[in-house]
């Protein structure tokens, strides 16, 4: 059964959080506006203000609504939470105000599998309620899409690990109170299995960040930088601190990356409808040539391309939560990977014409786009690269297929042509054909 509607009292907690999120989230974006703010758990007066609205939240029963219940969340599935995630996507700080901004939402799930009790109540607790942030270290200076060039090791001496070497790209570093490493723990063995996953409390001696690495929309001349490059000089570690089983680090990893890519996607739904927007509006409000923007028909071809790619991107979305909720695990693989291609590629697309829409406006600070256009890079390495997630999809189709069985292609038609004469040979005969 094929269906496109939304039950109405769920209706309504969507409705309830589209107003909340323009009318409280989006003036912390203005307020708060740097890509860190959201993280700077420091931050006395964004948290001031913050406090009161994660309650609000709460009180509707929708904070950290990617959990299931056994955590806290309300199990909504991932369906629900697409849509709700695309109400959140449009405001940088509304995941942060609903308890799903990520890096922390997938380390909370790999604590969640892999941590003590000791662990669990020491950090994902308080990283479940959203008092303290966390890091993924993963990325290397040297090597970032093929994990099998990382060198940063951990080796055993006595009773504890020892870590050494440099990460990159360790988001939001500058904040986190613990971060989830992985290194190389048996240089010998497979390449799949020589890495395993550690936590690592942020306050460990030998943590060294190099520095906070500043992304394109943001200014490292005023040390707004989120990208920790790291050092990690002899940190020692007890043997607990191991997340999974040695050698496991590649599954350990695999088991947030799925849920955070398509999260991402969701999110990225409402960026780009919220750059849609924007974009109607204007082709509406400004003139020239003697009529609106939006009577010239490259405007229109502007919004027509975009609405198209909107709509296939988000039903690509919901197809996916679809079989994540419905199938069994490991289904929307093929799916989470054409996810991430398509929203690097669909928030391009949308904000180039939006910010062209905008004519000079658009190309400044003033709008929110600018800052959205600058992402869309980031957005197509974040997580993978587009590349590998393309020969992945690539892959996943070729699986459903078979060589031809002989000389030429089964869809040859002169081939056909003779199998179909032979099989109505005698029907042909009797009309003289
Ligand atoms: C905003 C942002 C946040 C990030 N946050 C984190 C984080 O919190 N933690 C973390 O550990 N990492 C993080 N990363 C790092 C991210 O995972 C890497 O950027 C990504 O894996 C690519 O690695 P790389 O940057 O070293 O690029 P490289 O591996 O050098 O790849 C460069 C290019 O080479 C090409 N390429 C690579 N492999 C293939 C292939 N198989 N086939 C064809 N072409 C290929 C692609 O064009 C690719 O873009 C983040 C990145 C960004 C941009």
């Amino acid at each position: 059964m094929w269906e496109f509607f939304t039950e109405p009292e769920f209706q309504q907690k969507l409705d309830w959080m589209t107003a909340f999120v323009r009318d409280e989230c989006e003036p912390l974006d203005l307020l708060f506006p740097r890509p860190g703010d959201p993280y700077d758990v420091h931050n006395k007066a964004s948290r001031a203000i913050l406090a009161p609205l994660r309650e609000k939240v709460k009180e509707q029963g929708l904070w950290a609504c990617h959990l299931g219940p056994e955590l806290g969340g309300q199990g909504y599935g991932q369906l629900k939470l697409a849509l709700m995630n695309e109400i959140l996507g449009r405001s940088g700080w509304a995941p942060t105000v609903f308890g799903t901004a990520a890096p922390d939402t997938g380390n909370a799930e790999i604590l969640a599998l892999y941590g003590t009790q000791e662990q669990k109540a020491r950090y994902l607790q308080p990283l479940l309620e959203g008092n303290i942030v966390s890091t993924f270290s993963m990325t290397e200076p040297q090597g970032g899409s093929d994990p099998k060039e990382f060198v940063c090791k951990a080796t055993l001496d006595g009773d504890e690990w020892v870590i050494e070497g440099e990460k990159w790209f360790s988001s939001h570093a500058r904040y986190a109170s613990f971060l989830i490493v992985m290194a190389v723990t048996d240089p010998d063995a497979r390449p799949h299995e020589r890495m395993s996953m550690f936590i690592v409390s942020a306050e460990t001696p030998g943590i060294e960040i190099i520095r906070n690495v500043a992304t394109m929309n943001e200014r490292d001349d005023l040390d707004e930088g989120t990208e920790g490059y790291i050092r990690y000089n002899q940190v020692r570690v007890p043997l607990d601190a191991m997340l999974g089983a040695p050698g496991e680090g590649f599954k350990v990893a695999q088991s947030r990356l799925g849920g955070g890519r398509v999260h991402h996607a969701m999110r990225v739904v409402g960026k780009c409808q919220r750059a849609f927007d924007m974009m109607c509006e204007r082709a509406l409000s400004r003139r020239t040539q003697g009529k609106l923007l939006s009577e010239h028909q490259f405007v229109q071809g502007f919004i027509a391309d975009s609405a198209l790619q909107l709509q296939q991107f988000r039903l690509l979305v919901l197809q996916t939560a679809w079989i994540i909720d419905n199938q069994p695990h490991g289904a929307a693989r093929t799916h989470i990977a054409m996810c991430k291609v398509a929203l690097a590629q669909v928030l391009h697309d949308i904000l180039q014409r939006a910010v062209q829409l905008h004519g000079s406006l658009g190309t400044t600070q003033e709008t929110p786009l600018g800052p959205w256009w600058a992402y869309a890079p980031q957005l197509a390495l974040a997580d993978g690269p587009t590349e590998v997630h393309k020969a992945a999809i690539a892959k996943g189709m070729l699986l459903g297929y078979q060589p031809a069985p002989g000389l030429f292609p089964t869809e040859h038609i002169p081939t056909r042509r003779a199998q179909a004469r032979a099989r109505y040979a005698a029907i042909l005969g009797e009309h003289g054909l």
